[in-house]
Order: structure tokens, then C-alpha cells, then sequence
């Protein structure tokens, strides 16, 4: 294995460096495996059970009436996250249109939308109207109220009880961090805050930001109370495969607002050719188990990688996981663009590209990206990002294979050390 590396670019120090530290990693290896296995028999199971066959792959054009494998891969959804209904289609546009989608459905004006969990994904922001934004909720009247997180990361229950009022109408929950430094919530946790919401006010819809969770338990939040659970096709579920996409499944109420507010009022779910990628949503769900697992490792492996050199990580090195996100506070602007190329070099797509840091909208500072991915923007393919600023973290997540997510962090640490930005402890 030294000369495959080796061809790469990784220095016999580097990879040396990388086993031992997998060495100590084989149970929690095992561990997600499992879930894998527990995961990909459930996605087999709502195939098998809604009949898939070739004939779902044809697609459609149009106004895709009678769109068989439109109407299946649904079900299948529904099945495999226990829900009633679920709405997955090319014509979501990315997570946040899904989540729009969910939010806007459901919510009237006069109706009050309350974040429990701290504040959502930034991208919600103007979808909510916590920015101004034209369209957003608050144009349409419908009211915001947020409760924070306790210091340690805890449910303020009480504030929650307070901020339960006569107008809340649905509780939206954030399963991943997102870019916040607060911990993932697992979907345990999920339940016990459903179940609070629940137990004041019966009739709350409470929906789920599932994006980056999607099979890294054996449970998802439909199994613990959620009405709707929302995400994006270009992360988990896809599989790496789906080109485009999102999904909403949930309680057939909600999901056919949804679909009323997706299309048009009357025509709902009837409509929305599923052009030719039907096969790559099918076959992307279909290996999504096995592709979040590698993703999963890889982002335990560089906790372990980095923890080791002094740096601090999150989660940390022994934490269980509830999403595919890793961050380390690498401490200096070399380290983060030293890591990024890294993470760039080792990409099967745009590997001689070099990343550099440049002004995003929405930033008050120089950001860097790192990504060679099949499907532009895909981020459950190896890619790495940064704000460049104090503590200078890198989050990065993905990677369709764990050998590739493997030889990403093996490049970072390559790329680093080349540099004399880091020293490889003796262990
Ligand atoms: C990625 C993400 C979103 C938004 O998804 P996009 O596809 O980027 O629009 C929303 N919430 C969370 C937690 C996410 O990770």
C-alpha cells in the first residue's frame, strides 16, 4: 500500500501516521457498519415492497401525468422513513427550497413559527425573514419566535413552555449543527423535544431540518414524532448519484400542502416530469447507506488525525455521531488553505485546480472552498470549507467512498506537514 500512496503524494510518514491512528478506530468501524447494513435492508426492504422495476426508471416529460417511477420512488420514501407520504422531486431545487416548501405550506397568516433549538441554517434566515427579505414568512405575516440553547448545549425547556403560545402553528428543529459550534442532536434527543412541544400543544406541526443526518442512525426523526423531515438530495439520500433534488415526507396532510405549494393548488403531486434522472434517484437512495457510512468514517478518522496533533475538534475523537460534519480549529490562515489543498488534490474531479480564499456574499470575511465533485455544489462528495478567520476552522464532510474521504485527510496532513505547519507526534 506505501507505493499506491506513495504515486499519490502521501510521504511514508504521513501514511504511517494515518494507520496507527486507524488502528485504534476498528470497533467504531464496526459499529457504523452495522448501522449501514441495518440501513441498506430498510432501503431493500421499501424497493421490494413497491415493486420496483425497470419501468420506473423511464421518466417523463411534460406535465408528467402518470409518472409510475415518480409516484414509487415516493413511496418508497414514505416506506423507508415510516412516514405517510413524502415528496421527492428534481423540481426542489436544493434544501433550503425544500425546507421553504415545508414552512410556507403550513404556515398561515397570523400563525407562529418558533425555533426551540437555537437558530436555524443561515440560508433560513431570509426564507424566515429573521433577515428582510421579499417573500419571506414575515412578508406574508406569519410571526418568528426563537428559544436558545442552554450554555451546555441543553433544551431550555422552561423558555420553550413560555414561548408556546395560541399562534405557534409548527416548531421547526435543526438536526445538524450546520456552521454553529453547538453539538448535533441525535434523533433520540429529537424525540424527547417533540415530545415536550407535544405534551403542551397536541396539534403543533413539528418539522424536521434532517439534511446531513439521512442514515447515520438506524432511526430517522419520522420515528420519533416529527409530522415532516426535510432534506437535500445532493447530500445523504442521493447517494452521490441524484444530480438535483430534495425531499419532504411527513403526514399526507402536510406533505399534500406541500405539494399544492410546490406546483399549484388542484394539481399538487399529479404534476412534474421526472425527466431522465428517475434511475440515479433510485440507485443514489439505494446506496446512500453504504456512501453516509464512508463519509461517517472519514469524518472520525480526521477527529482522530487531528485530535492527536493538539488540534481541538468537532465532535471529538470518542463523541457519537448524528451528522457527516466535521470541524477542526486549525488556529492559522496557512493551515486552513494548507488543508484545503489537500482536500482538493486528492479530488478525482479538478485535483490540479488550486483553492483559493476569496469574498462570498453573506461573509464578512475571505472564505475558502474545497471540492471536485461529479455534481457541482455536492457536498456529501469530499469538500472542505473555511472562513478565514479566528480560529481559522475547517469543516468539511462527504466523500462517496471512505477510501476517498481516507486519502482526503491523508492529503490535508500531506499538504500541512509539507509545509511545517504541523509536527507528526510520536504516539
Ligand atoms: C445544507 C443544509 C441546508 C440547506 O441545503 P441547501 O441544499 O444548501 O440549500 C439546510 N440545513 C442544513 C442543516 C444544511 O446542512
Amino acid at each position: 500500500m506505501e507505493s499506491i500512496y506513495g504515486m499519490l503524494g502521501i510521504s511514508p510518514e504521513v501514511e504511517a501516521f494515518g494507520e496507527k491512528i486507524l488502528a485504534g478506530l476498528q470497533d467504531r468501524f464496526t459499529a457504523i457498519d452495522a448501522v449501514a447494513e441495518y440501513n441498506q435492508a430498510k432501503v431493500i426492504g421499501a424497493m421490494q415492497k413497491n415493486r420496483v422495476s425497470a419501468e420506473c426508471f423511464a421518466g417523463s416529460t411534460g406535465y408528467g401525468y402518470n409518472d409510475q417511477g415518480r409516484e414509487v420512488l415516493e413511496k418508497v420514501y414514505a416506506d423507508c422513513f415510516h412516514t405517510e407520504a413524502a415528496l421527492v422531486r428534481p423540481q426542489i431545487t436544493c434544501g433550503t427550497h425544500a425546507l421553504a416548501i415545508a414552512l410556507s405550506a403550513n404556515l398561515l397568516p397570523g400563525d407562529e413559527l418558533l425555533s426551540p433549538a437555537g437558530k436555524p441554517y443561515d440560508t433560513l434566515e431570509e426564507v424566515i425573514g429573521i433577515r428582510k427579505s421579499p417573500c419571506s414568512l414575515a412578508e406574508y405575516g406569519v410571526s418568528y419566535r426563537q428559544v436558545d440553547l442552554l450554555p451546555d448545549g441543553g433544551f431550555d425547556f422552561e423558555n420553550i413552555r413560555k414561548a408556546i403560545n395560541e399562534k405557534t402553528k409548527l416548531v421547526t428543529i435543526q438536526r445538524s449543527k450546520g456552521y454553529q459550534m453547538r453539538p448535533t442532536f441525535s434523533v433520540s434527543r429529537i424525540g424527547e423535544l417533540i415530545a415536550f412541544v407535544k405534551s403542551i400543544k397536541p396539534d403543533v406541526i413539528c418539522m424536521v431540518d434532517n439534511c446531513y443526518g439521512e442514515f447515520v442512525e438506524k432511526i430517522e426523526p419520522s420515528d420519533v414524532g416529527a409530522d415532516m423531515i426535510v432534506g437535500s438530495l445532493i447530500k445523504n439520500p442521493g447517494g452521490g448519484l441524484a444530480p438535483v433534488g430534495g425531499y419532504i415526507c411527513g403526514r399526507q396532510e402536510c406533505i399534500d400542502r406541500c405539494a399544492y405549494r410546490l406546483s399549484a393548488p388542484g394539481l399538487g403531486q399529479e404534476v412534474g416530469a421526472s425527466l431522465d434522472v428517475m434511475r440515479s434517484l433510485y440507485q443514489g437512495f439505494f446506496l446512500s447507506p453504504t456512501v453516509s457510512a464512508g463519509a461517517l468514517k472519514g469524518a472520525i478518522f480526521a477527529a482522530n488525525v487531528y485530535e492527536k496533533l493538539g488540534f481541538a475538534v468537532i465532535p471529538n475523537s470518542t463523541e457519537s455521531r448524528h451528522d457527516i460534519i466535521q470541524a477542526v480549529e486549525l488556529g492559522t490562515p496557512e493551515r486552513l488553505i494548507a488543508f484545503c489543498e489537500g482536500i482538493q488534490a486528492a479530488a478525482p474531479v479538478d485535483s490540479y485546480v488550486r483553492p483559493e480564499p476569496y469574498a462570498m456574499p453573506g461573509y464578512n470575511c475571505d472564505v475558502i472552498m474545497a471540492a471536485g465533485a461529479f455534481v457541482q455544489g455536492s457536498s456529501i462528495e469530499l469538500s472542505a470549507d473555511g472562513p478565514l478567520r479566528p480560529p481559522y476552522s475547517v469543516y468539511f464532510q462527504g466523500g462517496l467512498t471512505w477510501y476517498h474521504a481516507k486519502l482526503g485527510i491523508l492529503m490535508s496532513l500531506q499538504s500541512m506537514y509539507e509545509k511545517g505547519l504541523v509536527e507528526l507526534k510520536e504516539m
